[in-house]
């Protein structure tokens, strides 16, 4: 079956391109023109990815990316950001987008993240397939981390994010090397999207977020995840 894409955006010419060009590459596309609209059908449809324009009306694409993140939907969200300056994505990450592109961009470079995206939520990850750690489970084959047998709801940032400590068990990691190795930051940026994703992560996979057991703060240094002895 077609892998299914919703695109939020309000400018027709690049919706009508897009529609275009996706479904010449074999996806099925959903468009709506309004932010609300876009979490709506988010919201009701099973969806494989999202790509989101920030300016919209009625309701902007990080509040969108926001919103479906609270209600535990994971689905991969590739942001568009008509502004260069680094704080709009900066924010969009920090809201639990998984990529994003300034525009204007060349068709073929959103095709690539695309698929890319789409390749990382389906695509074991190579290396060991299961990696236990107390009560939860991280899956590489289904890309996803369950609790006492219950899958969670991790965005692929989420997940990209705790697979990585899990290869990295007892080494103090800095934002900065988070940030490069993660999230693929050219440069080093003051921002709190390391400690936001590691908010999220601490909710889901520890007994007591507010006393980790796993992902541990090193003050001043960054984090490390200590593994079962
Ligand atoms: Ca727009």
């Amino acid at each position: 079956m077609a892998e299914r894409i919703l695109l939020v955006e309000d400018e027709t010419g690049l919706l009508v391109t897009l529609e275009d060009r996706l479904q010449s590459a074999g996806y099925d596309v959903d468009m709506v023109a309004d932010g609300r609209e876009g979490l709506d059908c988010a919201l009701k449809t099973d969806l494989d990815l999202i790509v989101l324009d920030i300016m919209l009306p009625s309701m902007d694409g990080i509040e969108v990316c926001r919103e479906l993140r609270s209600k535990g939907i994971s689905t991969p969200v590739l942001m568009l950001t008509a502004k260069s300056q680094l704080e709009d994505k900066l924010d969009a990450f920090e809201e639990g987008a998984d990529d994003y592109l300034t525009k204007p961009f060349d068709v073929p470079e959103l095709l690539a993240r695309v698929k890319a995206l789409l390749r990382r939520r389906n695509d074991p990850i190579a290396g060991q397939p299961i990696l236990e750690f107390g009560r939860n489970c991280l899956d590489t084959h289904l890309t996803e981390v369950r609790r006492d047998g219950v899958r969670l709801p991790l965005s692929v940032k989420e997940f990209n994010l705790l697979h990585y400590f899990l290869m990295h068990p007892g080494e103090t990691l800095s934002r900065a090397v988070l940030l490069r190795d993660v999230w693929r930051y050219p440069e080093p940026h003051p921002t709190r999207t390391v400690d936001v994703h590691i908010g999220w992560l601490r909710q889901k996979i520890e007994d007591n977020p507010k006393k980790p057991r796993w992902i541990r703060t090193v003050h001043g240094r960054g984090y490390r995840f200590v593994p079962e002895q």
